[in-house]
């Protein structure tokens, strides 16, 4: 499956006639700094389709991509940047839960994203079992591979998989764009 056009729909923060569109939804989640934006940026070959980087914390909306015009790719706000306040925090966590489990979308997937130097946070765990739970189908992106020397990534991935269970785990690089592929498949399929 190859992505051959993706364009910004809209951002919303509350409920809105987009989340009643019948076409499926990819929807990505993870802490912010994570590289959320560089890896749906990396999916469809765009260097700034995904706004990234600049002020990390900032993009409080969740914002919808149409992609090759049948399926949506939605960017859920990135969680626990730490210059964020407490209710801030609180705000953006229970929008991402509201969108994920209140509104009756039928997810296509969600990617849950994850540094694989950090390896699942408290709150990616709270996140997966929810998402398990809910019978969802996940797939776990472990991104910026490319930050670690082989061996290192050996032992975090071994860690990553225990922790993560019965989840797909897809090794990733935004950077490199390793594991693109993988991810690509594992989405459309
Ligand atoms: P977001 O806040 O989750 O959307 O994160 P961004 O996509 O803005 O990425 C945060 C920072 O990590 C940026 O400086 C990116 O260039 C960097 N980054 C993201 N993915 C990768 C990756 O796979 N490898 C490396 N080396 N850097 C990455």
């Amino acid at each position: 499956m190859e992505i051959k056009t993706a364009e910004f729909i809209k951002g919303i923060i509350g409920t809105n006639e987009i989340l009643e569109d019948e076409r499926p939804q990819v929807a990505f989640v993870g802490r912010s700094n994570v590289g959320k934006s560089s890896v749906i940026n990396s999916l469809v070959n765009r260097k700034n389709l995904v706004k990234s980087g600049a002020k990390p914390g900032k993009t409080r909306q969740i914002n919808f991509f149409l992609i090759n015009k049948k399926i949506y790719f939605v960017d859920l706000p990135g969680y626990g940047f730490i210059k964020t306040s407490l209710k801030q925090k609180e705000k953006i966590r229970r929008m991402i839960l509201w969108y994920l489990f209140r509104s009756e979308i039928k997810f296509k997937k969600v990617v849950l994203i994850i540094d694989a130097r950090i390896g699942l946070s408290e709150f990616d765990k709270e996140m997966l079992d929810l998402l398990n739970k809910n019978k969802y189908p996940v797939v776990v992106v472990v991104n910026k591979i490319d930050k670690l020397k082989k061996n290192k990534l050996i032992g975090q991935l071994k860690i990553i998989r225990k922790k993560a269970g019965d989840n797909e785990i897809i090794p990733y690089s935004a950077k490199t764009k390793e594991g693109r592929h993988k991810l690509l498949d594992k989405i459309f399929s």
